[in-house]
């Protein structure tokens, strides 16, 4: 990113000239959200500022053993104690998203805030609604973008133990444990940072690769054998799930979380989508490998959007509604899909 310097130190301004600093991050929040989320808050604290933190939905159950993670307000839930929030802050910091739909409700009353308002993120065509846009596609994860920052207005490595553990989170649920995802040198110079620091990337592991109920594990079996299709000739494998399926195996929050990546581990296939009912609509998943542009395809087919190989998206009517309207553009995607499969083969 071009003049980093100048960034950090306007952030570094907006910061010190805030008395009711607010930090924002997406609705569903993964890993990189809520890991960018409470890493900047303790860099401010640092500097014995406050900052308040809401996400717009309840956060996922293997996030919540993080430090601080209780003082993220849910807005779904207490949407009267968020709007406080957000009428009373003057800086308004919107982390890990780029299109302000992704504060789902809590979206109009921070863009009509008159506070001044700064995005953190790493997803590729940021909106215009920040006075200050921070964007960097070639980052990781927002937490790894948060780590530069901090350090950039620090003036030396900011080594605060809770820090160091969020920006690890970021990266690792970002990347998969740097089984997918985009990742670089500086990546890596920056875990080497963190595990010199010390950070406990055995706890840390545990937390969020090791902690999943049966019924999880189970629901991923069922998963695979009854509930796949695979298109060897669109290089294109999905799962689909009822909402029946969920009540069966008594899913919680986050129990599908990474179903899609196992199926793009097939041959040949360089795109995966998982299907999830929920009430009156469908959220899907979207990974893909190389080339093909799952973002587009989620931006054009679903009204959705994220990386060039891990998208989201959601569509209203049934599961097999939505599935049909997939099935039915899938082909217009084929060039594309075969050209990604050859690339990989290469
Ligand atoms: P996931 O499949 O893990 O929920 O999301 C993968 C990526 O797509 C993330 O970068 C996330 O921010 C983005 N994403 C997920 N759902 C949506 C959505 O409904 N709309 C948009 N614009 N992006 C999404
Ligand atoms: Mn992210």
């Amino acid at each position: 990113m071009p003049e980093f310097g100048k960034y950090t130190k306007e952030l570094k301004k907006l910061i010190s000239e805030a008395e009711h600093i607010l930090l924002i991050c997406h609705i569903n929040p993964d890993g990189d959200a809520i890991g960018a989320m409470l890493a900047m808050r303790r860099w401010i604290m640092s500097q014995d500022k406050e900052a308040t933190m809401i996400s717009p939905n309840a956060l996922q159950k293997f996030l919540l053993w993080m430090k601080d993670v209780d003082k993220v307000l849910d807005f779904h839930h207490s949407p009267g104690e968020g709007a406080r929030l957000i009428n009373e802050a003057d800086l308004i910091i919107m982390v890990d998203f780029n299109t302000s739909s992704r504060m789902g409700k809590a979206e109009q009353l921070v863009i009509s805030s008159g506070a001044r308002k700064v995005m953190i993120d790493h997803h590729p065509d940021p909106g215009n609604f920040a006075d200050l846009i921070i964007s960097d596609v070639s980052r990781s994860s927002t937490s790894e973008l948060v780590y530069f920052l901090v350090n950039g207005m620090e003036g030396t490595e900011f080594s605060d133990s809770d820090f160091i553990t969020a920006v690890y989170v970021g990266i690792i649920t970002d990347t998969g444990n740097f089984e997918h995802g985009y990742y670089t040198g500086d990546t890596m110079r920056t875990v080497g940072h963190l595990l010199d620091m010390g950070v406990d990337k055995e706890r840390i592991h545990d937390h969020i690769f090791s902690n999943f109920s049966a019924d999880r594990i189970r629901l991923k079996g069922f998963a695979l054998h009854s509930r796949m299709v695979v298109h060897p000739e669109l290089h294109t494998a999905y799962i689909w799930l009822t909402k029946e399926d969920l009540e069966r195996f008594r899913h919680v929050k986050g129990d599908t979380e990474g179903f899609a990546n196992v199926l793009l581990t097939m041959q040949g296939i360089v795109l995966s989508v998982l299907f999830v009912e929920r009430t009156g609509f469908v959220k899907m998943s979207l990974r893909s490998k190389g080339s093909f542009n799952a973002n587009e395809l989620s931006r054009k087919c679903f009204n959705g959007g994220g990386h060039r190989n891990a998208a989201g998206g959601e569509m209203k009517g049934t599961i097999h509604e939505v599935v049909n309207h997939f099935e039915n553009t899938l082909p217009s995607f084929r060039s594309e899909l075969e050209e990604a499969a050859k690339e990989m083969i290469r």
